[in-house]
């Protein structure tokens, strides 16, 4: 089984475990919409997904308007980097704390792979998303060290964790075979 299936697993056990609304969810880098569709398939009312290429936004406008409506308007999908997603809860003040908030970094297999995601703003992303998240919320990083800047980025990210305080809860989810290049899943929970 894929980590990615594992992330779906787990936030899905998790927010049942804690009986957490579904009021507020974050897809932070789309990509092609696999996660937002996870997002909206849980009962999210507003996903919130992000992504700086246009193709990607388009891929998942595709996918999520394939679902049809009322799903499709529950998604406010959104040209611009995560690093400015308070800007974008701001707008979403009633609800503004998200239960659920999903990094899937790296590239976009089927796209530039030179738009990749950057460990400086993926930093300020992951700390806008600790600062909005629920009592018992969960955030999940699926990382991808197999290439230069993804090798950074979850050295970071790890180093990132480390500083968290007690409020925090992380969890590293490996594959079947890990190795240093390999993909690895971080979870972390709000006590
Ligand atoms: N590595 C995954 C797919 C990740 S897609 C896999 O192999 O399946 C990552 C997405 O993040 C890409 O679509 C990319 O355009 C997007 N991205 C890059 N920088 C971003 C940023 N600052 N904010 C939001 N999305 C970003």
């Amino acid at each position: 089984m894929a980590l990615t299936d594992d992330a779906h697993r787990l936030i899905k056990q998790h927010l049942t475990t804690h009986e957490q609304p579904r009021a507020l969810a974050v897809d932070a880098t789309c990509g092609q919409g696999a996660d937002t569709e996870f997002l909206l398939d849980l009962g999210f009312n507003t996903v919130l997904a992000f992504d700086v290429q246009a193709k990607a936004i388009e891929l998942t406008r595709q996918r999520v308007q394939s679902l049809g409506a009322p799903n499709s308007e529950r998604a406010k999908l959104i040209h611009d980097g995560h690093q400015n997603l308070e800007n974008y809860l701001s707008q979403h003040n009633n609800q503004r704390m998200a239960q659920c908030i999903m990094f899937n970094l790296g590239y976009l297999p089927t796209a530039n792979k030179n738009q990749t995601t950057k460990a400086d703003t993926t930093i300020i992303a992951l700390n806008a998303a600790i600062q909005n998240l629920s009592a018992n919320g969960i955030i999940s990083v699926m990382c991808y060290p197999g290439h230069p800047a993804g090798a950074i980025e979850k050295q970071t990210v790890t180093k990132w964790l480390t500083e968290l305080n007690e409020d925090w809860q992380t969890e590293l989810h490996e594959g079947a075979a890990p190795k240093p290049t390999a993909p690895v899943l971080y979870l972390i929970y709000r006590c």
